[in-house]
């Protein structure tokens, strides 16, 4: 995998200079997804770029996909805590969803094959108790932050927004990146997902 740093300047993209220790210094910003002007919020960042090729090779028995980007340049969004906080317990939703049914299939296995205990039905019970253990987790961390939204505790939305950097890239890309796709561009990545990609430069 490999990304070329693109010549071509990105015209409609506002890269903004204001960092979010400025931000917290009392700068008012409108959140680009309620409108709401507030300084309780962060600049958030993706990147955004284009796919150019896709190419496999065998290694061993396995086929090996490797996809090469061109990344073009990044976005910046500026979103409040509130949205961000939103956004927590979209994800938190579908992780405690996730969770529930992987912790309910890996015990019933082990219920089933409870007669004949082998190396596999111990580790479906551990893995299922493993599991249901980050389900109470992920319910616990939902509930906090929805008793948190709730109440508009600032400082308690304010360190959830800190904690979840990425949510907010994620969001963002929600949000704007209709922008960049009427531009062209296919393929955006959050920062940590673009720290995750291998990087060639040409
Ligand atoms: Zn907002």
């Amino acid at each position: 995998m490999s990304d070329v740093q693109s010549a071509e300047e990105p015209a409609a993209v506002e890269i903004k200079q204001t960092s979010s220790e400025v931000l917290s210094g009392g700068l008012r910003r409108h959140c680009e997804n309620c409108r709401t002007e507030t300084e309780e919020g962060n600049i958030y960042r993706y990147y955004y770029g284009t796919e150019i090729s896709k190419s496999s090779t065998m290694e061993g028995s396995y086929q090996k996909i490797t996809t090469t980007y061109d990344v073009a340049g990044t976005q910046e969004t500026y979103l409040c805590n509130q949205c961000l906080a939103v956004k927590f317990l979209k994800s938190s939703r579908i992780s405690f969803i996730g969770l529930f049914i992987l912790a309910f299939v890996l015990l019933s296995i082990f219920f089933i094959a409870i007669n004949k205990v082998s190396i596999l039905t111990v580790l479906a019970l551990l893995a299922g108790l493993l599991s249901l253990f980050f389900t109470f987790k992920v319910l616990r961390e939902w509930r906090a932050a929805s008793a948190q939204l709730k109440n508009k505790d600032v400082a308690a939305l304010r360190q959830l927004a800190s904690m979840n950097p990425d949510l907010g890239d994620l969001l963002s890309i929600e949000i704007t990146s209709y922008r960049l796709k009427s531009r062209g561009f296919t393929n955006f990545w959050s920062r940590s997902q673009y720290q995750g990609l291998s990087k060639t430069k040409n």
